[in-house]
This record gives structure tokens, C-alpha cells and sequence, in this order.
């Protein structure tokens, strides 16, 4: 008989999702990947790969079924601009996901299960200043997350939690901190600020025009951290015995000015900064890393300019290929956007095809 550890990742035709596949494959587990859609840019490492929508109790214990261990990131998210408008789809389809995925993982007797949560856990009140002091796990409570998305993570922990003490599954939660990298969503509305900076500056680079939208005064701030650096973290979490929530990000606090600026630096141009009116979340957001090192060792090491470098090289290429071929596959739906004016604000216009 195999003794080769088998393991389901939830959500993995998503950016953290398809990465740890590759990443746990490269370790010698053997690995199932499911989700609502496929690898958008790459195709999957993963020895199975279901199409399964997760908000179905009996896709769930299909899911699960035979599997020693769980990482379970698929969600219905997105960066601000999407998280802040869509409370009630949110609140309800990672509701259902969750609650149906580790009940069906109890029942079909997977031993390690791991949620992955979020920095929008924390309170509003404690991310008023851009100088904001680091955040400490324990500083989630008085509980006031951030949108709908932040309170249906806070629910997931603390389930995680009630079926460690009251079914002995052995649970682990992280709480990322904007993960960052290539073959991400890097625009349709759901990409998040290091990746729609990298398309505006691309579209800025290819077009000779130095605007570039930043939502707000761009003053507010946040703490980056590049995907090799997740998901060696997430998988040291998974095999040590700490069973709280646990931090997972970079603790460099950076404007999101200046990294519009890094990013325009690494592509080698001038930009001016035009700031709108947008969605900004938190006026200050950073980890504090205490727990992280003492428990696992270990802290995310890649710098956010050789992290954002490799991610800026990746978007380019998108940009260039779609302007090229003047259409972006975005969720498996074919878009026709005027080139420039398009994928600089990142309206797609209207679906010309389904893959
Ligand atoms: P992502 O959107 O790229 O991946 C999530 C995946 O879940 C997608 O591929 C999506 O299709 C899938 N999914 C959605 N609904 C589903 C359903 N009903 N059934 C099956 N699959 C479904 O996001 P990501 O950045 O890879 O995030 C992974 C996890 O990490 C999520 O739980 C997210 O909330 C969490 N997280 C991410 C960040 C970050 O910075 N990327 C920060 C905090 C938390």
C-alpha cells in the first residue's frame, strides 16, 4: 500500500490555490485539486483535479474523499474594489464552502485541516493611521472585521477551532496579509493592488502615457509578501503543532504611492500619479511577526522589489499579449477590450466568448 500522503487543495485553479499545488508536488505528496474553474495561466501540477463547486455538501464529500489532509482556499474573493461591493454573495458562498467542506472532511476522516484566513479578520479600529502599529493575532478581539469577507473569515477560525476541541481534527489557520506574485488575477475587477498597479504601469510603459489611477490620496498603507514565501509558510504551518490563527506576511509597511513608484521603477518609467475616488479599505495595515517566527522559525525572506520584479516581468507579458491580440481570457470568459483605455482602469467591456 501507498504511503504517500494524500492531500485535497480547495480552490486551487486560484492564484495561493494552483501555486501550493506545484509546490506540495514538489514535496512528494500526492494531490487532488478542485475547484469551480482551471488554472487560468498554467496548467496544474496536481495528479487529480475535479471541477467541483464547493457550496454543494455532496461535492464536498466527493472532494474529500480518501484524503489524508486539507488546505482549503477556495473562497469567492477578490482585492478591494470587489470585497467592498459584494457583502451578501460573499458572506454566503464561502459560508456554504466552508461549513460543508470541513464537516464533509470530519466525516470522510482527513486528519490535518488547514483554513486559510485573513488580515481582514482584524478591526477597523485598530487600522486608522497609516503608521499603523503591526498587527498581533490577539488583537482580532473585540472582534469588527473589515466587510462581510472579514466576518465569514472570523466565523471559519473559530469553527476550525470548535471542531479541533470538540472532534480532535487537527486544525491550523493563517491569515495572509495581501500575497503577491505571478500567474495571479491582474485585472476584470477582482486583482488586487500589487497587481492592477503592474497592468496600469505596463499599459503606461506600452502606451507613453504616465498616468496612472491610484484609488484615494494613495496614502494608505499595507505589507506585501511574495507567493514562494506563502506557501512555504503555509505548508511549515501545517506540519508544526501551533493551532492557533497565525500571521502569514511581510512586515515592511509601504504607501501604495510608493509602491506604484517601485513598480514604475522596475519597469524603467516615469509615472504621474492621478488620484480618483475608490475603494480603499484600512487607512494602515502591517503584520507583526513575533508569533510567526517563534512558532515556525521561520519569516517570509523575498524582498517586495524581487517579489514585485518577477510579478511586473509576468503582467507585461499579459499586456503586451493582449494588446497584440486585442482579447483577455478573464475566468474563463473571453473579453474584447478597447486595448489601452481598457486595461488601464480595468473595465473589460462586454463577454465576446466562453472557453
Ligand atoms: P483566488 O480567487 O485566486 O482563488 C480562490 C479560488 O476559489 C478561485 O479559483 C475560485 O474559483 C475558487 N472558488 C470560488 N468559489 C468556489 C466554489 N463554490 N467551489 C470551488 N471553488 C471555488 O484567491 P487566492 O488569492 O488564491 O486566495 C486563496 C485563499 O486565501 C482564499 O480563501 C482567500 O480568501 C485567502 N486570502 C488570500 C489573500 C491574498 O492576498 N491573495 C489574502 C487573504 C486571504
Amino acid at each position: 500500500m501507498s504511503t504517500q500522503v494524500k492531500v485535497l487543495v480547495t480552490g486551487a485553479g486560484g492564484f495561493i490555490g494552483h501555486h501550493l499545488v506545484t509546490y506540495l508536488k514538489s514535496q512528494g505528496y500526492w494531490v487532488r485539486g478542485v475547484d469551480i474553474k482551471r488554472p487560468e495561466y498554467n496548467p496544474t501540477d496536481a495528479d487529480e483535479f475535479e471541477m467541483l463547486d464547493l457550496r454543494r455538501w455532496d461535492n464536498c464529500l466527493q472532494a474529500t474523499r480518501g484524503i489524508d489532509e486539507v488546505y482549503a482556499l477556495a473562497a469567492d474573493m477578490g482585492g478591494m474594489g470587489f470585497i467592498s461591493t459584494n457583502h451578501a454573495p460573499i458572506l454566503y458562498n464561502n459560508a456554504l464552502i466552508n461549513f460543508h467542506t470541513i464537516e464533509a472532511a470530519r466525516l470522510n476522516g482527513v486528519k490535518r485541516y488547514l483554513y486559510t484566513s485573513s488580515a481582514c479578520v482584524y478591526p477597523d479600529y485598530r487600522q486608522r493611521d497609516a503608521n499603523v502599529t503591526p498587527l498581533k493575532e490577539e488583537d482580532a478581539y473585540p472582534a469588527q472585521p473589515e466587510d462581510a469577507y472579514g466576518w465569514e473569515k472570523l466565523i471559519t477560525e473559530r469553527l476550525a477551532t470548535h471542531y479541533r476541541h470538540d472532534y480532535g481534527l487537527e486544525t491550523r489557520v493563517v491569515r495572509f496579509h495581501n500575497i503577491f506574485g505571478p500567474l495571479g488575477t491582474w485585472v476584470g475587477g477582482r486583482e488586487k493592488a500589487p497587481a492592477a498597479l503592474s497592468r496600469k504601469v505596463a499599459v503606461a510603459k506600452l502606451t507613453n502615457n504616465p498616468e496612472i489611477e491610484i484609488w484615494g490620496d494613495g496614502l494608505q498603507t499595507r505589507s506585501f509578501c511574495y507567493i514562494d514565501d506563502c506557501v512555504k509558510g503555509i505548508t511549515l504551518l501545517m506540519r508544526s503543532d501551533y493551532r492557533e490563527p497565525l500571521n502569514l506576511g511581510q512586515d515592511r509597511l509601504i504607501s501604495i504611492n510608493d509602491l506604484a513608484e517601485v513598480i514604475a521603477n522596475i519597469a524603467g518609467i516615469k509615472i504621474s500619479l492621478k488620484h480618483v475616488s475608490g475603494p480603499q479599505g484600512v487607512r494602515g495595515r502591517n503584520s507583526d511577526n513575533s508569533r510567526l517566527r517563534k512558532e515556525l522559525g521561520w519569516e517570509p525572506e523575498i524582498t517586495l522589489e524581487a517579489g514585485l520584479a518577477k510579478t511586473y516581468e509576468w503582467i507585461e507579458k499579459q499586456v503586451r499579449n493582449t494588446v497584440t491580440t486585442g482579447a483577455v481570457m478573464v475566468n474563463g470568459v473571453m473579453y474584447q477590450p478597447l486595448p489601452a483605455a481598457a486595461l488601464a482602469s480595468g473595465n473589460l467591456g462586454m463577454p465576446v466568448a466562453r472557453a
